[in-house]
């Protein structure tokens, strides 16, 4: 039987039951997704009694099929006002899937003013106050004190000074294998937690046997194609594991998609300061790691370890948006504060993306000068200390921006775009404007360069093709985060069909079932039905699918706008 877990804050009652009838044939965004539309009210405050949290592994999760370790995160968002489904490495899901547990769901807001720690085993569900001491610590040192309290293997989801603080750019940080941090970082589900109370969630399998497999040969010979895919494929097998996702920024310069002082041009002089290939060299010659997994059975290794001049740790999971955020949008030409910055975002618990984002929207205020990295580092350590402008900060651009009565502010649904220009990579402009989750690339990464071909190659500058790219990748995207499967197996399954098949064949292996192609693309579509009605009940229109204003500004070098009309922009959620 797979165990739901239902953990009410209000009164501490724990109850654990059989996963109802209509979440049991769901896994992590599917179950996610369709448990907020069916159970949060979409009206509801967001950091109120009504919203509801819940923790989902995906259908592979567990396995031994390769990059299969995610956790998907759901509830109503406090930065968007709509739906949300953020998903994370560490070591949490794996553990959640081995001890058979389908969900859990944190429910209410407690009236005392008491932080607690949700302790899961296989015994069951316990809720302890959590150590004082680690009210108000970073997340570094957090999970340290949780792990030396509960055990040296158990997971940890926490949120940090942020959550507690229940900033909307706050978010909820898991441990990776070695402990340091992976974030389910956006639309601020860390002030969720935060709000019912819940400094951690420590999770313990000690007892717990394999995932069962219903068909255990099928299971290992479409495994092993799936692995075969991902090695060869030239992105997932060569370009993430030596450059990390921060290949991309010499790709999008060089396409002139790299967003550049708050979205003003989409090429700059000295991106490679700041790329993968800079940040290789530098993590080589530092004894860092320049490829690391997230979770176990990761086979893409897209993280790595980024070591500080004296060639101590300082970061890991150190991605392009980020990079991109503060280098190029914020014009910081210096990697190290990059990572200074990061490290700070991590433990702190925010979205590295929303508030590198703010940092660029507090420069077009005028706050704090255009690419002083001094200056960043100090506006971003205001949101530990609680300031009045460190909570304007972690609370994100549009928070930002409407404070200091701004109108250039990248963000849609109240979520900052991230690291590709809408106006020259025109796909995921479609993505930003349309997803239920508001701006978010990896909601249908239709990212067509001439070097990156995502779901098949159409001109990124041109109109033709991109509402059927970006509807398409928003489906398969759907359906992709509902397997636990990291996204970037998206690059080879999308073009290696036996990479496709393989994966369906190791669902249907797992579970004896008989999917096919079609039914993966169903799920897809039934995904984001559900997330897109959620979102109407709660107020969105198709007016809200629209860009800021002033991407109608020409943008170089290739002088191209956001030229599409409204009726071409509804064309994408026509299905
Ligand atoms: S490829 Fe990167 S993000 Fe994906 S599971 Fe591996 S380390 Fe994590």
């Amino acid at each position: 039987m797979s165990k739901f877990i239902r953990v009410d804050m209000a009164s501490k009652a724990v109850k654990i039951e059989e996963c109802p009838e209509q979440y049991a044939g769901l896994a992590g965004r599917a179950l996610t997704s369709i448990f907020v539309a069916n159970e949060v009210k979409p009206t509801c405050h967001p950091l109120g009694k009504y919203n509801k949290l819940v923790f989902a592994p995906g259908f592979l999760t567990g396995t031994s099929a390769a990059n299969s370790g995610r956790l998907s995160c759901g509830a109503k968002s406090p930065l968007t006002g709509g739906i949300k489904e953020s998903n994370s490495g560490g070591t949490f899901a794996q553990k959640m899937s081995k001890m058979d547990i389908k969900a859990i769901v944190f429910e209410g807001i407690p009236e005392e003013d008491k932080f607690y720690v949700v302790k899961v085993t296989m015994d069951g569900v316990t809720i302890e106050e959590a150590p004082a001491a680690i009210i108000g610590m970073g997340n570094y040192e957090a999970i340290k004190v949780l792990q030396a309290q509960y055990g040296p293997k158990v997971g940890v989801g926490i949120v940090g000074p942020a959550g507690e603080m229940r900033l909307t750019a706050a978010n909820i940080s898991f441990a990776d294998p070695q402990s340091n941090i992976r974030s389910a970082g956006r639309g601020g589900l860390g002030a969720v937690m935060g709000s019912k109370k819940i400094k951690a969630v420590v999770i313990d399998d000690t007892g717990a046997g394999a995932v069962a497999i219903a068909n255990p040969e099928e299971f290992k010979a479409a495994s092993k194609r799936f692995t075969n895919a991902l090695t060869t494929h030239p992105v997932t097998g060569q370009g993430l594991p030596k450059y990390g996702t921060n290949i991309l920024v010499n790709i999008l310069n060089e396409a002139g998609g790299l967003p550049t002082k708050n979205f003003r041009s989409g090429r700059n002089e000295w991106a490679n300061n700041i790329g993968g290939e800079t940040m290789a060299a530098t993590i080589e010659a530092r004894k860092g790691k320049t490829t690391h997994g997230c979770h176990a059975g990761c086979i893409i290794r897209c993280s790595q370890q980024y070591n500080d001049k004296d060639e101590k740790y300082l970061t890991s999971g150190f991605e392009y948006e980020t990079i991109w955020a503060l280098g190029a949008n914020a014009c910081v030409d210096d990697l190290d504060a990059i990572a200074y910055a990061d490290r700070e975002f991590d433990d702190v618990g925010v979205d590295s993306i929303e508030v590198s984002v703010t940092v660029g929207v507090a420069m077009e205020a005028g706050i704090i000068p255009w690419g002083d990295a001094k200056a960043m580092l100090e506006l971003i350590q205001e949101i530990r200390k609680g300031t009045p402008l460190g909570r304007i900060v972690g609370s994100g651009a549009g928070a930002l921006g409407q404070m200091y009565g701004l109108t250039r502010v990248p963000v849609v649904k109240n979520q900052a775009i991230p690291a590709y220009d809408p106006r020259a990579v025109k796909g995921v402009g479609l993505t930003y404007a349309t997803t239920p989750m508001g701006a978010d690339h990896t909601a249908g990464y239709a990212v067509a360069t001439n070097i990156l071909k995502v779901g098949g190659f159409v001109d990124p500058l041109g109109k033709a093709g991109q509402v059927e790219l970006s509807r398409n990748l928003q489906i398969a995207t759907a359906a992709v985060d509902s397997t636990g499967m990291c996204l970037f197996i998206a690059f080879a399954i999308l073009d290696i069909a036996d990479g496709f098949n393989a994966l369906v064949e190791m669902i249907n292996a797992r579970y004896n079932l008989a999917l096919t192609g079609d039914d993966v693309v169903a799920l897809g579509k039934t995904i984001l039905k559900a997330e897109r009605g959620f979102n109407q009940q709660a107020g969105f229109t198709n007016a809200h699918d629209r860009l800021p204003e002033f991407f109608e500004e020409k943008c170089a070098p290739h002088d191209v706008t956001w030229d599409f009309t409204d009726a071409e922009i509804d064309e994408v959620f026509n299905f």
